[in-house]
């Protein structure tokens, strides 16, 4: 065994990855392989691919399960990363009864799991906790303003009940947690039909069809690269058992629908015009991450521009979308 094979050896983790084959999860599987970990993907394919895995099934170190977390999982791993929970409001709303299980029983499952096996595991919430906020930049002490009963509410308050779980569990049983809200993020592997709003201007201008702007387009969004995120995800588990969250990971640059659509034009050279629709319910107003702990606490900042992120997500739909899209932007 070679010197780089024994560090390697002793480094190496078996690490959990549930929702491992959506849209955040395949690139953090990816990396976690890079590292030279080896990696338990589950996931129950709701809004996950294979296609999303395609270049890991093969590896050695990979091991896929189809598994849907409300049921119990009883496997032996050194580290939980749960991510499994549809994200997109179109996907969450679509059986919310199931998204709330996913996100409370699935937590009790997986804590259960990290009970057991006495490992940290890592809880991907949400900015949708902080509903439609009222104080901006949202800073992690804000306890939210979210609708109950709301189309929304699947999703909110099912990553409300789930971060208070993960908290009892740890005050209750010592668990090592890690709770990290997520702001809006982006890039390739996101589902062109998953009806967030990068994906789909991207995928309507590349179409030549209409860029749908819902309300004014006057709401605001902080959008953060995938790479950015899963370094700041990997950075959380790394940190000593007293960081335990919640701390925000997203990119502080806040901007407009309006002028994301106009960004998303000039960059794919699109000549679609804008539809303005209706204003879904519950539809927060603004949104922008005060980053300071991730900062203080992870070292951790986003790095990639708006304009970056989304250009490697348009080549990466140009390959999705296919040659007819090609053609329509010239
Ligand atoms: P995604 O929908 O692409 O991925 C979710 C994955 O979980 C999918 O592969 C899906 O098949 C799987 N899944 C859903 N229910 C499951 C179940 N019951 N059992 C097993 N697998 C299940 O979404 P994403 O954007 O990759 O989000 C990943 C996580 O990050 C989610 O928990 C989401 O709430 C959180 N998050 C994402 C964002 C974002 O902007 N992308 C923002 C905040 C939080
Ligand atoms: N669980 C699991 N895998 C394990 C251990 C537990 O899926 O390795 C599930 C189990 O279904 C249980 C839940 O996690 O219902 C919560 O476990 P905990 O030990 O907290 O509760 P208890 O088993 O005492 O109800
Ligand atoms: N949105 C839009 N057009 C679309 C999809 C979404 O204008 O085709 C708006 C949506 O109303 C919201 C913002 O873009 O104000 C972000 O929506 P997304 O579903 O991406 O994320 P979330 O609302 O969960 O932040």
């Amino acid at each position: 065994m070679t010197q780089q094979h024994r560090t390697r050896y002793a480094i190496q983790k078996r690490v959990l990855v549930t929702g491992g084959a959506g849209f955040i999860g395949s690139h953090l599987c990816a990396r976690l392989l890079e590292q030279g970990h080896s990696v338990l993907c589950v996931d129950n394919f709701f809004t996950g691919t294979r296609a999303n895995i395609a270049d890991l099934i093969g590896n050695p170190n990979f091991e896929l399960m189809r598994h849907d977390i409300t049921f119990p999982l009883y496997v032996e791993v050194d580290e939980i990363y749960n991510l499994a929970c549809p994200a997109s409001p179109v996907h969450y709303q679509f059986d919310p009864v199931q998204t709330t299980k996913t996100s409370v029983i699935g937590a009790v499952n997986m804590l259960g799991l990290a009970k057991r096996l006495r490992v940290p595991i890592l809880q991907a919430s949400t900015s949708e906790v902080y509903g439609d906020p009222a104080i901006h930049p949202q800073v992690e002490e804000y306890w939210g303003n979210v609708n109950p009963i709301g189309p929304r509410s699947c999703y909110d308050e099912g990553k409300r009940c789930a971060e208070t779980l993960f908290f009892d569990y740890h005050r209750q049983h010592n668990i090592p947690i890690k709770v990290i809200r997520i702001f809006n993020t982006y890039g390739p592997h996101m589902h062109p039909n998953d009806g967030r709003v990068v994906s789909n201007f991207i995928v309507q201008a590349l179409r030549g069809e209409d860029i749908t702007i819902y309300g004014d387009g006057q709401q605001t969004r902080s959008f953060c690269f995938v790479d950015d995120l899963v370094a700041g995800l990997m950075a959380m588990m790394a940190t000593p058992a007293e960081v335990t969250g919640p701390i925000n990971l997203g990119n502080p640059g806040e901007f407009t629908m309006l002028e994301l659509a106009q960004i998303v034009l000039e960059l794919t050279g699109s000549s679609s015009k804008i539809d303005f629709r209706p204003l879904p319910q519950d539809d927060p107003k603004q949104r922008k991450p005060n980053a300071t702990k991730a900062r203080e606490l992870l070292d951790w900042e986003a790095r990639i521009p708006l304009r970056n992120g989304l250009a490697k997500t348009i080549d990466y739909f140009r390959e999705v979308v296919g040659e007819s899209a090609r053609s329509l932007t010239g």
